[in-house]
Parts: structure tokens; sequence; C-alpha cells
């Protein structure tokens, strides 16, 4: 049921009905009034006027005659007429002669004299009297209209009554016709209420009256035919746009997924070549004395090194977005490091006519706890944007300490990079910061770079707790502010006089005992480059190509570590480190991962498949040493002059001029499988006789005898080769056929060394 509310239909509807009801029946009133008391008036006045002629005529004869007993009887057949209240009848002088009334009569009626035809007042009529034609008196009639009053009051009962009858049948008129009329709107309203509450749009009115309202039934049904319809096309729709979204989101996680590998495998495939030439870079600066040479080969390891620093830079920006950004805090003496980073850009900038100039606080604390290679990237991106836009002047590198009053442990550090250069504008010092974004209008054919730098300096001082201020005047040049708050002072060096630091320490001081290395990798030059990072220690090692080969090698050699690298063809380094733990035989030995990918997750995936540690490449000497030193026995001995670390002689460790132990076997028979397995090679170019090729097989042999320090081998290797590069071709043919005898003798060797208490690893078994 439709609630009685002020503001509903029906309300309106029987308040209208009645309303107008009532007015019809207040004006039927109002006029019915008005013509009766109009009527009155018409009718009253001139039988008012008549009788009081006549009375005036009958009076005129007792007046005469003085006689007011006969007057006062004449007035009194007035006494008849309802409405009269007084008559009063005056002599000439105005005196009143004789009155007659109603009892009760108003004593003001007869002082009162005033013409006839006050409406509403009582009505007074004034006749004069005469008597032969002479003026003797005069006649006053006052009637009080009660007749009148009596009529209208009944009339106003009536009208009263009739009023309310009206508006009642009025009522019952419009609720019956409310009901007839507003029932189907009703029974809309409900449906609508229905519809709107549960959301249904399968419900439908009923149509009741074949009316407008039926109509509009019919309408309300046919929109809600709509309604359901475009309800049922929109679920559909909607079904289609979260299955595209579905698809589009896996597409999208797939693509991401995709970009992930991609930054990583591009990572591992820019990364395992710079590890080569960073890594042979760095064993020919020992072996080089010419300072040329030298200052070439550091050209080679600098340009290695930035080149590695783009392919970070790229890595770093995804991974700082994809917030995986974490900062290894360590030891860093900060001298040392701008002193290195001021190494590195003098050249440059002298080559630029620029003075490099190094400035550091003498207050400043031997080492604080930095993520090292992240402010070293920052400050080398700092010094070098200072070198590359100045033309002329200085760049200079400074830093200093505040001590904090509170905090003993903890320093704030300045690094400042200050040069005498272009300048930045001051609307463009912010904008500078942001990724790929440089100075507006920059020539980029003369300063080239990414607009990379500054985005990823700023937000990994950030994450250092620490931010980075330019200040800058153009033509003037420019200074780049590091300021770190509360970095912590490493305690283990806080004393200069402590013991030594764990990290002082070079590789060559280190002697380990007889271990064996099983090394998986598939890149022959970065198995080569760790043989040269172990050689000329007791450390022995065995090879493998990949996850399949390492496990066929574990049947017959038992490692004290296994050095895996995690991506490989047949059997990737994940893999195999899993079987190798999941075998009780082997799962004591460690495994360390080395990779060239360098997202955390690829870390964590190698962690997760139970290597003891992860090594990044590109491999430093020291980092493999370092993880070495903390799985293989060894001994640390107080480092010596230069010359204590030069390569021992061969007769000294060649397995063939001592009595092999086991592991000295094993590398005397890898290298005879070796050999053996360059045959079908040696074959080959002996018989194309392609020099370069032939070039390329000497340098091998003389690799092998480097790495296994057979100088008979090297030397073999190097005449090959020498011969081959200088086309003496009659040489070469004669040493080329030797070959065999060459390998024939080095097995004889081997045979005739062979301690039988020892078991060896057979070539033939280990296929
Ligand atoms: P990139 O050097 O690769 O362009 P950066 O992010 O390191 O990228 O620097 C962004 C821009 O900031 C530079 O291109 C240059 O316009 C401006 N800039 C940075 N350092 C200096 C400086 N020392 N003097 C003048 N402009 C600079």
């Amino acid at each position: 049921m439709q609630k009685w509310k002020p503001t509903s239909i029906r309300y309106k509807t029987i308040s209208i009905s009645v309303m107008v009801s009532a007015a019809v029946l207040v004006f039927n009133a109002v006029s019915f009034f008005l013509l009766e008391i109009y009527s009155y008036r018409e009718t009253a006045l001139p039988h008012a006027q008549k009788q009081a002629e006549f009375i005036a005529n009958a009076v005129a004869k007792p007046m005469l005659s003085a006689d007011r007993a006969a007057a006062k009887r004449v007035l009194q057949s007035l006494e008849a007429e309802k409405e009269l209240a007084v008559a009063l009848l005056f002599s000439s002088d105005g005196t009143v002669f004789c009155v007659v009334g109603k009892s009760g009569f108003d004593d003001e009626l007869v002082t009162y004299d005033s013409d006839a035809g006050i409406f509403f007042s009582d009505l007074r009529v004034t006749q004069p009297v005469f008597a032969n034609g002479k003026f003797i008196g005069k006649l006053s009639l006052v009637f009080d209209h009660s007749q009148l009053y009596q009529r209208l009051s009944w009339f106003a009962i009536a009208a009263i009554l009739i009023l309310a009858s009206g508006i009642l049948l009025a009522f019952l008129f419009s609720s019956k016709l409310e009901a007839v009329v507003f029932t189907s709107l009703v029974q809309l309203l409900k449906v609508i209420e229905k519809v709107k509450l549960s959301g249904d749009f399968s419900i439908r009115a009923k149509r009741t009256s074949h009316d407008e309202l039926g109509d509009l039934t019919d309408g309300f049904n046919a929109m809600l035919d709509e309604i359901q319809q475009r309800d049922q096309q929109l679920a559909e729709f909607q079904h289609s746009l979260n299955k595209k979204v579905a698809e589009k989101t896996a597409e999208l996680n797939a693509a991401n997924q995709a970009k992930s590998e991609f930054l990583a495998n591009t990572s591992h495939e820019l990364r395992t070549p710079l590890n080569v030439i960073l890594g042979f870079a760095g064993l020919l600066k020992n072996m080089v004395t010419d300072s040329d040479q030298q200052r070439y080969l550091n050209n080679i390891a600098v340009s290695g090194k930035n080149l590695l620093n783009l392919i970070n830079d790229v890595l770093d920006l995804s991974k700082i977005e994809a917030q995986h950004m974490c900062l290894k805090n360590e030891p860093v003496d900060v001298k040392s490091l701008l002193k290195e980073i001021a190494d590195i850009h003098s050249f440059p900038a002298s080559q630029k006519g620029l003075q490099f100039i190094l400035e550091t606080d003498p207050q400043l604390p031997a080492r604080f706890m930095l993520d090292e290679t992240r402010f070293r990237q920052v400050l080398i991106n700092l010094v070098g944007n200072a070198i590359k836009f100045t033309h002329h002047g200085f760049v200079k590198l400074a830093a200093k300490c505040e001590f904090s009053a509170t905090e003993a442990d903890s320093v704030c550090l300045t690094v400042t990079v200050q040069d005498s250069g272009i300048g930045i504008p001051e609307d463009q010092t912010e904008q500078i910061f942001r990724a790929f974004v440089q100075q507006d209008g920059q020539d980029n054919h003369k300063y080239g770079g990414t607009g990379l730098g500054l985005a990823i300096s700023q937000k990994l001082i950030e994450l250092m707790n620490g931010k980075i201020n330019v200040c800058s005047i153009v033509g003037e040049g420019t200074t780049f502010s590091v300021v770190l708050n509360d970095v912590p002072v490493s305690k283990s060096v806080m004393s200069e006089s402590g013991a030594a630091d764990a990290q002082n320490w070079e590789p060559d001081d280190i002697r380990f005992h007889r271990s064996t290395i099983l090394l998986v990798e598939d890149d022959e030059a970065n198995r080569t480059l760790i043989h040269e990072y172990i050689g000329g220690t007791h450390l022995n090692l065995i090879e493998a190509k990949n996850g399949v080969d390492a496990l066929n090698k574990l049947k017959v050699v038992r490692p004290d570590l296994i050095l895996m690298d995690m991506k490989m063809p047949t059997m990737d380094g994940a893999e195999a480190t899993k079987r190798i733990k999941r075998n009780p035989l082997f799962c004591n030995i460690p495994v360390i991962a080395v990779s060239a990918n360098a997202l955390s997750e690829d870390r964590r995936e190698a962690l997760e498949c139970g290597v003891e540690t992860y090594l990044s490449k590109p491999l430093s000497r020291k980092d493999l040493f370092t993880v070495l030193k903390n799985h293989l026995p060894n001994t640390m001995v107080h480092r010596e002059p230069q010359n204590a670390s030069a390569p021992q002689s061969e007769t000294e460790h060649s397995p063939f001029d001592q009595k092999l132990d086991k592991a000295a076997l094993d590398l005397a028979y890898q290298l005879v499988e070796r050999l053996q397995k360059m045959m079908e090679n040696w074959q080959e170019i002996s018989g194309t006789m392609i020099t370069s090729d032939i070039e390329r097989f000497g340098q091998n042999i003389k690799q092998l005898g480097n790495r296994h320090l057979v100088g008979s081998l090297q030397q073999y290797g190097e005449k090959i080769e020498k011969y081959a590069a200088s086309f003496q071709i009659e040489e070469l043919n004669a040493t080329l056929k030797a070959y065999p005898e060459v390998v024939r003798k080095i097995e004889t060797q081997l045979s005739g060394m062979n301690n039988p208490n020892l078991v060896p690893i057979r070539p033939k078994e280990s296929r």
C-alpha cells in the first residue's frame, strides 16, 4: 500500500477534489448569502417607507388633537411587524410625542435621528406628518433586521452542513476514483521497487486496465525487456572483455617475463665476452712491463668497465623501477675509492687540457659502511659528466665529513664534484635528474650520453638515505654535491693500528692446499680464464662443458668444490646443482654458482637450487679467491714483494718432473685427453693447411702447455704459431708432423710416472 504522505499523488488528487468541492460549495453559499441580503434590501426599504407613509397619515389626526393615546394605538398597529424595533413620533418642535417599541429597545434610537438606508445597521425610515397641509411632526420607524439575521443564521448552518457533506462526498468519490486510477500505478510502483531492490530485470508488471495506465504498464515492461536484453549483452560483453583482459594480462606478463629474460640474457651475453676481456686484460696487466702497453691495457680495462656500466645502467634502471634494487653495505675506504676514481679520470681530463684536483678531508675515517659498487657508480657518473661538459679549467673531486654530535659511529659524508664547464640553466637543474633527459638543445653528437646516469644516481643516493644537490652558473661551471647523512663508520677499521683488515689481501697471499675443483662451464674462453686464475696454485681443475658432462665426471672423481655456470646447453647449472644436492654422495660438495645473469631473481633461483654462493661475472681473480678461500683449505701468508708471486718454474710444478699425487695425476690425464681430442683437428689442418686454423691450433697447444705447466708443450705450440704467422711452410710442415710424437711422448712419460697406489681418472672412462 502506498504510504499516505503529502507528496503522494493520492494525497494530492484527494486534496484537490476535496478543496475544489469545498470551494464550489463555499462560493455557492456566499453567493446565496449576498443574494439573500440583496433581495432583502430590495424589498425591506420600500415596504418600510410605505408603512411609514401609511402610519404618518394615520397619526396626523391624533397628533393634531394631541391625543397621545390614540396616536400610540396607531403606532401599536405596527407591533405585528417582527422587525420593527421602535416607532417614534416627534412633535414639530422635535420632542418625542409618542414611542412604541420592542421591549428593551435601545434608548439611543430615540435620540438618534437620521435618514434611512444604513444597510447593515438598523433600518430607519422617517416620514413627515402633515395635517391640513401643515407640518406637525415626524414619524421614525426603526427596523432591526432580526428576521434577516435569523434566516441568514439558518442558512449558514445549512451551508456548513452542505459543505461538510460535500467535502465528505468529494473525499469518498475521489478515494474511490483514486482506487480505480491508482491501483495500476501503485502496482507499477511496487514492481519498480522490487526490480530496484533485487536488480532482477526479468520481473514484469501486470496490466490491470485498458486505459493509459495499462499502456504505461506495457511501456514499462517493454523498457524492462530492453534493459534485460542490454544487461545480457553487457554481461556477455563484460565476459568477453574479462577474457580479453585476462588474455592481455597473460600476454603482458609473458612480455614482462620476456623483457626480464631479455635483460637477463642480454646482460649474460654481454657480460660473458666482457668477462673474458676484463679478465685477460687484468692478467696481461701483471705480465706487461712496458708503460705504453700498460696504459693500453688500462684503457681496455676502463672501456670494458664503462661498457659494463652501460649494461648495468639499463639493468639498474629496470631494477630500481621494479623496486628490486638492494644495497649491500660493506666497509669502504672512501679515500682509496676517490683516488681510484681520480686515477681513472685524470688521464681523460689531462687529454682535454683539464686540471684534475682531488681534495680529501684528512679527518675522513678509514672506512665507511657503504655499498661500494653503487657509490662508485654515482661518483664515476658525476666525474665523467664533469669532464665531458668542461672544455677548459678544472674538475675537482672533494670529500669532507662532519661528525655527528650525538652519533659517535656515524658521520655526514659530502662528496662534491665541481667543474668549470658549460653549466646548466637554472630552470633545467631539476629536469636533468629525470630518466633520458638532457639539457635542452644539447649537442648529442658532441656529448652523446643517454640521460640515464643522473636519474640512476639520484635514486641510488636516495636509497642510501642521502641526496644530490646541484648548483650551477651557465658558462662558469657546476657543482654536484652528494650528501650522505648518518653513514656508519666501519668499526673494524676505526683504529688504523688494529688487526689487518680482512679485505686487505691479494690472491697471491693465499696458499691453497691441494684440492680439486670441478669447473662446469660451456664457454671455452671462460674455462681458460679460470684456468689462468688458478694457475700457479695447488688447485687442480677438472672441466665439464655442461650439467650432463659434470654428472658424468662426478662418477669418476670427487672434487672438493664445484664451480657451476648457471646457463649452459643440454643441462643448465640449476638442474645439475639440484641433482648433485639430491645425491647423498655429493651433497656435501660446495657448489659455487658463477653466472653472467645479474638479476636478483637469478641469484635467488640459484640459491634455491642449493648452491652455497653466487658469483656474478665479470669475475675477478680476487672475487674467485675470496670464495675459494672460504671453502677450500688454505694458508694466508704475509704479502711478499712482487717477485715473490712470480710464476713458478715449470720444473717446480710439472706433473712429469715429480712424484704425482692424485690431483696432479688427474690433471695430467686431462692434458693427455685434450691432446688426443685435438688429434682430429690436427689431421684436418694438416690436410687443408689453412694457416689461420693452424695458428689457432698452435695457440691452443701453447695454452695447454701454459695451463699444465708443461714447458715443452708450450714451446711446441709457440713454434707452430710462429711458423704459421710467418708462412714458414717447410718448418711448419715438419713441426706439425711431429704432433703425434709429442703426444705419445707425454703419454709415455705419464704412464712411466703413474703411481700404482693412486686411482687416476682414465681418459676413456671419463668419456
Ligand atoms: P648523460 O650524461 O648520459 O647525458 P646524465 O643523466 O648523467 O646523462 O646527465 C643528464 C644531463 O645533465 C646531461 O646530458 C647534461 O645535459 C646535464 N649535465 C650533467 N652533468 C653536467 C655537468 N657537469 N655540466 C653540465 N651539464 C651537465
